[in-house]
């Protein structure tokens, strides 16, 4: 990969329809933003991966005999980075508590504990994902410029050890 871009996408509302092809949306997007910019954008191929930021927030995660798992029941998005972890750790619970079971009717009692044991666990990562979303994609020119006074504060010598405890202060949360 050479370029990852993000941007928050109007036509996401509700309402609002999406506007153009992927490459008239990227011009929209970032031409103009320097020369760098508006080179990557010729080059731009005909195919880029484009996806959602998004989330899956499900009231329940499973029905009976029959449940969700990983980004199923609770993607946590490509920002907050711990999806792949997420997916494979509750795998693994999900193993441990269907393990022990021995008739079908344990099966969904274990989903419940499944889902009371995991989805705490997803939840704080989900809310670390909406954190790191606000912070990657300042939501208007305030926070912009927040960001870039914060990002500038951070290679003063003091300053800068601040900021690195409070970043892992917010990760061990
Ligand atoms: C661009 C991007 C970057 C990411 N970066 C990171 C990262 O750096 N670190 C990280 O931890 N996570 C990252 N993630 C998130 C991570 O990829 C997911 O959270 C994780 O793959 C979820 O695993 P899963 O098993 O739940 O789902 P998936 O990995 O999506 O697996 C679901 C599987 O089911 C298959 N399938 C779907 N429908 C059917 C069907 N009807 N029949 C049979 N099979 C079917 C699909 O083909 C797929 O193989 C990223 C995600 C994206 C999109």
């Amino acid at each position: 990969m050479a370029v990852f871009l993000v941007y928050r996408d109007k036509a996401a509302t509700p309402g609002d329809a999406r506007v153009g092809t992927l490459q008239e949306r990227l011009v929209r997007e970032f031409s103009g933003l320097g020369a760098a910019m508006d080179r990557l954008l010729k080059v731009c191929p005909e195919d880029p991966y484009d996806d959602v930021v998004a989330q899956i927030v499900m009231p329940g995660w499973h029905r009976g005999r029959v449940t969700l798992v990983g980004d199923a029941c609770g993607a946590v998005s490509l920002l907050a980075g711990q999806g792949g972890s997420l997916a494979i750790a509750g795998a693994t619970l999900l193993g441990e508590v269907l393990g022990p079971v021995t008739s079908p009717q344990g099966i969904s009692p274990a989903l419940d504990v499944f889902e009371q044991r995991w989805r705490h666990v997803v939840e704080v990562a989900q809310t670390s994902g909406r954190r790191a979303a606000a912070t990657f994609l300042p939501a208007g020119r305030a926070q912009r410029f927040l960001r870039r006074w914060v990002i500038r504060a951070a290679n003063v010598p003091g300053i800068d050890r601040l900021v690195a405890r409070q970043i892992l202060r917010t990760i061990a949360k």
